[in-house]
């Protein structure tokens, strides 16, 4: 299956803040979204990255904060639904959003596709949903751009086939069988936050913020006490960044990027 992505704005972080001997460099984190296009299926997104609705949203307290914390750049024209437009691609024309979590810079296009189903991980939504102001921000969440009713239309991965993965794949053994035919696998990836995913595809796995950078399995980079804050539980985070080195390890071939890998224009 093809793919291509989309960057819808970005947000900026010295990097010592983040990784351990890290710069005073300020780097740039993309609103990456991915297209992939399905033979069955059609047009499906993987996140959304940044929205005018995040814009707005950020422009009243407490979810100001948010913006503060962190510098969001979004220029016009530069949002999901203006660059598929820009392609051809109406917002009709997706049949599928899944979401790897819950955090802003990843579903704040949702509203944008209202035709779309979305996918997501029960028990991350379930968790986020029900955080209000001060809570909702220090967790990456603005419930403003949550669809209404999304949490009765949205398909969880939890619903789905559990399947076995192929011994390349190891350490990860399960996942879920997003359209029962094999050509998506989720694949749980807690630690960052909660209900994350992976998506295994092809020869490809997408892993979502489960690193800041690739050097985290290439090199074993380690992220900052001041990352370790914030993350939704520390210890699930490096069970999976272990686990993702030496899936890197044994199997050199598999695709493995993050969601806000820089890619060549
Ligand atoms: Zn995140």
């Amino acid at each position: 299956m093809d793919f291509k992505v989309y960057q819808c704005g970005y947000c900026t972080a010295k990097e010592r803040t983040y990784k351990v001997g890290g710069s005073n460099e300020i780097q740039r984190f993309g609103g990456n979204s991915l297209l992939i296009s399905h033979p069955k299926r059609g047009n499906i997104v993987v996140d959304t990255g940044y929205s005018k609705q995040l814009l707005e949203a950020t422009q009243r307290f407490p979810f100001s904060i948010y913006r503060k914390l962190i510098p969001v750049f979004l220029e016009e024209g530069e949002s999901l639904v203006e660059q598929l437009r820009r392609d051809g691609i109406s917002q009709k024309d997706i049949s599928h959003i899944i979401i790897s979590h819950f955090h802003s810079d990843h579903y704040a296009g949702l509203k944008d596709f209202p035709d779309a189903k979305t996918i997501c991980k029960r028990n991350g939504f379930d968790y986020l949903r029900r955080k209000k102001g001060l809570s909702a921000v220090m967790n990456g969440f603005i419930p403003e751009l949550v669809p209404e009713n999304l949490e009765f239309r949205a398909k969880y991965c939890e619903d789905k086939p559990r399947v076995n993965l192929p011994k390349d794949l190891q350490p990860f053994d399960r996942g879920y069988d997003l359209f029962g035919d094999g050509s998506i696998i989720a694949v749980s990836l807690e630690g960052h936050c909660r209900g994350q995913i992976g998506l295994l595809f092809d020869n490809n796995f997408f892993i979502a913020d489960a690193v800041w950078s690739e050097d985290f399995y290439t090199e074993g980079r380690e992220q900052t006490f001041l990352a370790n804050l914030v993350m939704d539980d520390r210890k699930a985070f490096e069970d999976n960044l272990r686990k993702i080195r030496e899936l890197h390890k044994n199997n050199p071939k598999l695709n493995i990027f993050h969601a806000h890998k820089k890619w060549e224009k």
